[in-house]
C-alpha cells in the first residue's frame, strides 16, 4: 500500500485545476525524503536543535519548515516562501512553470 496513491492533502488549496496538475506532476518527479509530519533530524552536538536537511546546519525546530513536496526540513536560507517549498523543489517548480506556459 502506498500513501502516494491517495489523494493529496487538501491543505494547499490549489486555486485552479492547472496548479493541481502541476502538483501531481511534481510529486512524480521529486524524491520524497521524509513523510509529512516526520520530525527533523536531531543535531547530535547540541541540545534541542535540529538539522536542516538541505544545508545540514543546526536550527531550533521553530526555524525549520517541512517542504510539502520532498518532506525535507529547511531552514530560512533553504526555504522559498514563493512556493512554500524548499529551494531545491522550488527550482523544479520553476522549470515546470516555464514548460507549462504553452
Ligand atoms: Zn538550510
Ligand atoms: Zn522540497
Amino acid at each position: 500500500m502506498t500513501l502516494w496513491k491517495k489523494n493529496l492533502p487538501g491543505k494547499e488549496a490549489p486555486k485552479s485545476k492547472d496548479s493541481t496538475d502541476l502538483f501531481v506532476q511534481l510529486k512524480k518527479e521529486i524524491t520524497v525524503m521524509r513523510k509529512q509530519g516526520e520530525p527533523p533530524l536531531k543535531d547530535p552536538h547540541s541540545f534541542a536543535q535540529y538539522m536542516c536537511d538541505l544545508c545540514s546546519t543546526p536550527h531550533t525546530v521553530s526555524e525549520l519548515r517541512q517542504c510539502v513536496l520532498c518532506g525535507r526540513w529547511a531552514c530560512d536560507a533553504c526555504w522559498k516562501d514563493e512556493f512554500y517549498t524548499c529551494k531545491s523543489c522550488a527550482g523544479i517548480i520553476k522549470i515546470h512553470m516555464i514548460k507549462g506556459k504553452d
